[in-house]
């Protein structure tokens, strides 16, 4: 068997996927993953354009001047050309969203990039149902179907989740009445129509059903996420990710390309899994979060309680607590990724570390807006790997802990998550900084956090409120230390 140029560099790209996943798993090694992914995405692109230009079939052992004589006469049509600059359009579209994103709006760009695969899904089902196919026509129906119907679910619920992470929409949950009722009428009404569209033996009927079908599962995809509360938002975001695999998958089977299946398997597993670890973090049911909210009672809380007086500090009492102190905790959150404060905050652990304080960090799986999200920041400061912890090897702690360190964190360190029943984030384990001896909550104001919940902790007697940005406030504590 020989085998041809276009699948020999498909199964080295392929590998190139599988390490970058493995890479990807540890920091250590992540920086390497990522440079394997990009070694395997350049793989792909270049010899996906060199298999349209030279065929399907040109074998591995092509000469060089062989390739270069095809390319030269393959430059005469317009395919190459009509690949070429549309790349040329995307990638410097990529290059400039890339260059002027900020950390904290990554987030939104990846919902923003997964609603891309989902249209593209949408497209190539479309256009592969007007171009002529040989081969079993039930089955290419039925995979053209289930292609479209992902890729529209993807395509608008990423737009929405774009919009809420970018605050751009509100955050809370839009309970309709009769919520779980449209999700299920939904599903049914795209079941029916798959399978009627796979026997439909009349072509005027079949553009209907497509269109129906589509226009379905766009609402759907609206809908499923805007039933999702602010809390649940991180384990959409992989959702999502895992569905723009399984679309970019099914698009491989439509367009008959391998490496598409594969790398949109390995997304779509992969992100499915992620998704499954984040709702055991957050105590939230899988098959509740991927239904918009399904078994929820739609209760939705975020009212204004009066928890009494919140105990205001200065920088240079929280200098002397630290000073005083043995044992002492960072739980870092969003606000540090907005004020930029992970390098003033490595510079504080360093000098409470030369002076003998025991000094760790407490990171929640869901803290700022990305999981993995302060590690990176924190990576990016140098602060050691083994002083980060994650909420579950931290948890037992607090209680001899002398200082906790809340640098912009709010839903992720709230106890109505524990307390309260009807809370916006009921049930989600929450870093319990409250069992330390002091914390000091650092925040621009008494402003709620990103789940639109107000947070017990900042009126507890044993904490005290630090306002204002926290780089300038976490500077203020080393100038006074
Ligand atoms: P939160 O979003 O709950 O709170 C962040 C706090 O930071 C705010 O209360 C804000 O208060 C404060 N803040 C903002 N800017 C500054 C600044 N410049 N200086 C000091 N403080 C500042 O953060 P958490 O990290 O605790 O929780 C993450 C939330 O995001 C969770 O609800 C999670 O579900 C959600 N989420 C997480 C994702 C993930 O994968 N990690 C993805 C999507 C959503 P103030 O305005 O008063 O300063």
């Amino acid at each position: 068997m020989s085998i041809t140029l276009v699948s020999g560099s498909y199964i080295i790209a392929g590998l190139c996927f599988i390490l970058a996943l493995a890479g990807l798993s540890k920091h250590e090694t992540a920086k390497r993953g990522n440079l394997m992914g990009m070694v395997g995405m350049a793989l792909a692109l270049i010899f996906t354009v060199l298999g349209t230009v030279l065929g399907q079939n040109a074998k591995l052992e092509t000469e060089l001047g062989v390739v270069l004589v095809n390319v030269v006469a393959a430059a005469d049509s317009w395919a190459p050309w009509a690949i070429l600059i549309t790349m040329g359009v995307g990638a410097t579209i990529g290059i400039i969203m890339a260059l002027r994103v900020e950390m904290t709006g990554m987030p939104q760009l990846i919902a923003l990039l997964h609603s891309f695969v989902g249209l593209a899904a949408v497209l190539v089902g479309w256009v592969a149902y007007f171009s002529p196919f040989e081969g079993p026509e039930g089955l290419h129906r039925g995979e053209l179907f289930i292609g479209i119907f992902i890729g529209a679910v993807t395509f608008t619920g990423s737009i929405i989740a774009y919009l809420k992470l970018a605050a751009k929409m509100r955050s809370k949950p839009m309970m309709l009445p009769n919520h779980n009722l449209i999700n299920l009428s939904a599903v049914i009404a795209i079941i029916g129509l798959t399978v009627w569209f796979v026997l439909n033996t009349n072509p005027a009927l079949d553009i209907w059903l497509l269109a129906g079908m589509t226009l379905i599962s766009l609402a759907l995809g609206v809908h499923l996420v805007t039933s999702i509360g602010g809390g649940d938002m991180p384990v959409v975001v992989s959702m999502l990710n895992s569905y723009s695999g399984w679309a970019a998958a099914a698009a491989g089977f439509t367009l008959g390309n391998d490496l598409l299946i594969i790398t949109g398997a390995l997304v779509g597993s992969s992100g499915a899994y992620l998704s499954y670890i984040m709702c055991k973090g957050m105590n939230r049911s899988f098959i509740s979060v991927i239904m918009g909210g399904f078994g929820t009672d739609g209760q939705i809380s975020g009212e204004v309680k009066d928890y009494g007086d919140y105990r205001e500090t200065s920088a240079g009492e929280v200098a002397d607590m630290l000073r005083n102190a043995d044992q002492v905790i960072i739980t870092p959150g969003y606000g540090m990724a907005v004020a930029q404060a992970q390098s003033a905050v490595a510079d504080l652990t360093s000098k409470l570390r030369e002076r003998g304080v025991h000094v760790r960090f407490g990171i929640h799986p869901v803290a700022g807006r990305l999981p993995g999200h302060m590690n990176v920041l924190l990576a990016e400061a140098k602060v050691p790997y083994d002083i980060v912890l994650e909420m579950d090897e931290i948890n037992d702690d607090f209680p001899k802990t002398d200082v906790v360190l809340v640098v912009g964190a709010n839903d992720t360190v709230n106890p109505a998550a524990l307390e309260d029943p009807h809370s916006l984030i009921a049930g989600m384990p929450v870093l319990h900084v409250w069992e330390s001896g002091t914390v000091v909550v650092m925040k621009r104001s008494m402003a709620t956090g990103y789940a639109g919940e107000q947070n017990p902790l900042f009126y507890k007697e044993n904490s005290a409120m630090l306002f204002g940005d926290a780089k300038e406030r976490v500077e203020d504590i080393i100038r006074a230390l």
